[in-house]
């Protein structure tokens, strides 16, 4: 079996982004205690259920995503942790990450986090550009970036990724490129790099229909790219997944799980989970996810009495997760050895002629036994998955 990791999401924040559809609240904050008790019953649920399916092992990862879980008390973090500790185990060199953003802390706060065995923080930055920070309804500027990156430092959690977005609506390649160089001038360690979809009921799709801002041009979006990946490559960063880049051995080993196609439990109100051949969904809102972890007893690992979707992944869809999830990772790519002992086939044979095709159009490219995006590859990356789908 895998080593386990273990997602929790924490479903707060102090106001919502005009880009925002994540699974989160501006005015539940005084549900937070009772939140962390109810994930805190979930994962001693979902332990119990491993123990019995024989499927216990210890977490080799966890994340806490959210949401904004830099708003949960020292003392409520604390307890979700011992929580997991005791129910389910740490791997020896366990990779516990947090997602914060930057206004919500001080070095106080982030000692602590240190304290309590967080050894990895992300920052939502986003932009550099004051403009596009307000466009986005960022509630940080990027002085308040500068400060807390410092801040991380000096309270030891040295292992930091920085969000950014391109694809914005009014963004240039100028200004792109003063983000990039600004954030690039705090020498992070780990950096993701994300184009903006806009998605439906968010302020800022209504601002595209009421012409207030205008769809952001692909083309320039995929020259944005291309100019960080060009820019990265005299970093040290290593461009390791198509949207992420970090120093070497500081890879988020946590979403490495999800790359891998590898199994990991999701706890929290809206949280997605992928263990015991199963994915599944934790229902969305807060005050029934408590309510859920209050009453009753599940019956199958890994589903709490929270889950509110379940479904059994067929061989198939197993197969294709693997590909597109494998195929992420630039330099590891699928292992295609390893491919053929999971599936008993290899992958020409499940994919008659597909492979190849992608291979002489220049998208993918074999190298030491592993199937590789090229760098044509990258730029069309959905176009290659769509086919394996
Ligand atoms: S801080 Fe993150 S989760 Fe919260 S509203 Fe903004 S983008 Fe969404």
């Amino acid at each position: 079996m895998d080593a386990l990791s273990l997602y929790l999401h924490i479903p707060f924040c102090r106001h919502r982004c005009a880009y925002c559809d994540f699974n989160t609240y501006t005015s539940l904050s005084d549900l937070q205690a009772s939140y962390a008790q109810a994930l805190c019953a979930e994962i001693g649920q979902v332990a119990k259920l491993a123990e019995d399916a024989g499927q216990k092992r210890p977490l080799h990862t966890i994340f806490f995503g959210g949401g904004t879980p830099s708003l949960m008390t020292l003392t409520q973090l604390d307890s979700i942790l011992q929580t997991s500790r005791f129910a389910l185990g740490w791997a020896a060199e366990i990779e516990i990450s947090l997602e914060a953003n930057p206004d919500t802390v001080d070095v106080d706060y982030l000692t602590g986090l240190a304290d309590i065995g967080i050894n990895r923080l992300s920052f939502g930055v986003q932009s550099a550009v004051a403009d596009e920070l307000q466009l986005l309804e960022r509630s940080h500027d990027f002085e308040t970036v500068v400060h807390v990156v410092d801040m991380a430092r000096q309270a030891g959690l040295n292992n930091f990724n920085l969000d950014l977005i391109y694809g914005l609506p009014g963004q240039t390649l100028a200004s792109w490129q003063r983000s990039l160089d600004a954030v690039l001038a705090l020498e992070p360690p780990h950096l993701s790099l994300y184009c903006l979809t806009i998605e439906p009921g968010t302020p800022m799709q209504r601002w595209l229909k009421n012409g207030r801002i205008s769809l952001p041009d692909p083309d320039l979006a995929a020259d944005q790219y291309e100019l960080a990946c060009e820019v990265l490559t005299s970093t040290g960063l290593e461009h390791y997944e198509i949207s992420n880049w970090s120093l070497p051995d500081l890879a988020c080993r946590h979403n490495l799980t999800y790359w891998r196609n590898q199994e990991y439990l999701g706890l929290g109100a809206g949280a997605h989970g992928h263990a015991n051949g199963m994915r599944y969904a934790v229902v969305k809102q807060p005050r029934v996810y408590i309510r859920r972890m209050q009453d009753g007893q599940s019956a199958q690992f890994p589903l709490s009495t929270a889950v509110a979707t379940s479904q059994k992944l067929e061989r198939r869809e197993v197969m294709s997760d693997t590909i597109i999830t494998q195929l992420r990772l630039l330099f590891e790519g699928l292992d295609l050895a390893a491919f053929e002992q999971q599936f008993g086939e290899p992958i020409d044979t499940a994919y008659a002629g597909l492979v190849a095709q992608l291979v002489e159009w220049g998208l993918l490219r074999i190298l030491d036994g592993r199937l590789l995006l090229t760098k044509q590859g990258r730029f069309v990356s959905n176009q290659v998955f769509y086919r394996f789908m």
